[in-house]
């Protein structure tokens, strides 16, 4: 039953991601109780935590250390990511098509890499007068 229920649980978290990804541990965690209010926030991060070491999800962070989450497998992504409401949208490019570039000279094997770019999106750019 208990293996059951947690099935459950991480099937209602990937719908979750499938549908809004990418968000931190707390917006899913919101999401997630709208639809399951006994869901437990402990539940939400311990499932987190075991789906990215399972590579099932991809883990990003917000300039204050929050970590957020989007499917593994879906596209490769790089997330532009706003310091006020912490809106996030998608870079349209892989810059490590460049930057590969300065790696293929050196005594080292790039096998992952992670790029994210931080500053006010459109709304709070205006609000802060930038
Ligand atoms: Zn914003
Ligand atoms: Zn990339």
């Amino acid at each position: 039953m208990e293996k059951a229920r947690h099935t459950k649980q991480k099937q209602l978290l990937l719908d979750i991601l499938n549908a809004y990804a990418p968000l931190t541990a707390m917006q899913l965690y919101t999401k997630a109780a709208e639809q399951c209010p006994t869901i437990a926030k402990s539940t939400v991060y311990r499932n987190l935590e075991t789906m990215v070491q399972r590579g099932e999800l991809c883990r990003g962070f917000l300039e204050n250390g929050e970590s957020f989450f989007s499917l593994a497998g879906s596209e490769h992504h790089h997330y532009m990511i706003c310091r006020d409401c912490n809106r996030m949208q998608d870079l349209p490019a892989c810059p490590m098509e460049t930057l590969g570039k300065m790696t293929a000279g050196s005594d080292f094997v790039a096998m992952d890499h992670v790029v994210q770019i931080y500053g006010y999106c459109g709304e709070c750019a205006v609000k802060h007068n930038i």
